[in-house]
């Protein structure tokens, strides 16, 4: 038996970054960051076109000179994705990044300095459609406040986040969301569950620089599956000390664990022992790199032996169950074929890409005859 996911979301107001629905009943999204130097405006479309490829649903672009938001003009022109322009403090590069075509704006109205000069940068967003990110980091924290809690605190960061929610509210702007990061799974985790209960608008959640991509990704896995199981949650970034295309992948696991988004082949597989009649860990390998173009969700079962194959294998849309002289291939949860060792990864390779090919049509149909 397959258990539906018992999540029930928070419900918040919904946004838009660009054509991507954020928060109310919109998929989480799922967003990365480019690590190039902005005004290296080739290297920064390679690297959004590589985010693209992986599914990104957002990118969000460091913007921190003119110099980067001329860089910015020209990367928009190049690539489709939703991109966010990361902005500390200076409203002369948010105005300019609203012009060129910005889809989302993170930075804090707080930060901004004089009223004028907020007011500017609100109206500008107001004028073009474009919601803002006010990001809360412990690591950043302002001065009065770490004096007055002595320490980042979950109390602390709400509080950071309000009065910056206090500007948008005094200006009548109400198209945000919110993160409110820590690296400390604790502190990330209270202060959102805190925020959660206060706005209406969507939670952008991440644990803050989390780690390398093994511990950075145990990290967030905790991290934001309390949140995402509390129903928290509209759009998420996985912060890794890696390839930011990891960060993608990483996110979209996240989400398909709990069944919040699927995307791509859903593997089954076991970790292998002395009882494998193939080799389950060089077969998942090859099948995982081979098979990373594919977005289409299927489930998919890699099991060594009859031990716990079968019952893998039927609930999958294709099983393998590892067995001498043949293993046993599932189609739909029932036994169809057999296969040999030397012809197993590109038997599956071929089985799977026919099923996916099967399904799109299907798909298609569907939507043809609605
Ligand atoms: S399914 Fe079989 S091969 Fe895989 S770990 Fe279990 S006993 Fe070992």
């Amino acid at each position: 038996m397959k258990m539906e996911s018992p999540i029930k979301r928070r419900k918040s107001r919904q946004i838009y970054i660009g054509k991507v629905a954020v928060g109310g009943d919109a998929p989480i999204s799922v967003q990365s960051m480019t690590n190039t130097n902005t005004c290296d405006v080739e290297a920064t479309v390679a690297q959004i076109r590589r985010l693209e490829a992986a599914c990104a649903d957002i990118v969000r672009v460091s913007v921190p000179s003119m110099e980067a938001a001329e860089a910015f003009r020209q990367i928009r022109a190049q690539v489709n994705v939703p991109l966010v322009a990361d902005i500390h403090f200076d409203h002369k590069i948010a105005l300019k990044v609203a012009e060129y075509g910005v889809d989302c704006l993170r930075i804090n109205p707080g930060n901004i300095g004089r009223e004028d000069r907020v007011r500017a940068v609100i109206d500008a967003a107001k004028d073009k459609n474009i919601p803002i990110r006010i990001g809360v980091n412990a690591g950043s924290l302002e001065k009065d406040l770490q004096r007055k809690y002595g320490e980042p605190t979950p109390e602390a960061l709400v509080e950071s986040a309000m009065r910056h929610i206090d500007i948008l509210d005094r200006l009548d702007f109400q198209d945000y969301k919110l993160s409110v990061k820590a690296s400390d799974v604790f502190m990330a985790v209270a202060a959102y569950r805190l925020i959660a209960s206060q706005i209406e608008q969507p939670l952008h959640l991440g644990i803050t620089e989390a780690g390398g991509l093994r511990g950075g990704t145990v990290k967030s896995s905790v991290g934001l599956g309390m949140l995402l199981m509390d129903g928290i949650g509209d759009t998420i970034r996985i912060s890794l000390a890696a390839d930011p295309v990891e960060e993608v992948k990483v996110g979209y696991e996240i989400l398909k664990s709990l069944k919040l988004r699927s995307k791509g082949i859903n593997f089954i597989a076991c970790p292998s022992c002395s009882r494998q009649n193939f080799d389950v860990i060089g077969t998942m390998n090859e099948l995982e790199s081979r098979l990373e173009d594919v977005t289409t969700p299927l489930d998919v079962a890699v099991i060594g032996c009859i031990v716990n194959g079968p019952g893998e294998a039927k609930e999958a849309d294709i099983g393998l169950t590892g067995g001498t002289p043949n293993n046993l291939v599932y189609v739909n949860g029932q036994k169809d074929h057999k296969v040999q060792n030397p012809e197993l990864v590109d038997h599956l390779e071929n089985l799977i890409r026919e099923k996916i090919a099967l399904k799109e049509q299907q798909d298609k149909d569907l939507i043809a005859r609605a």
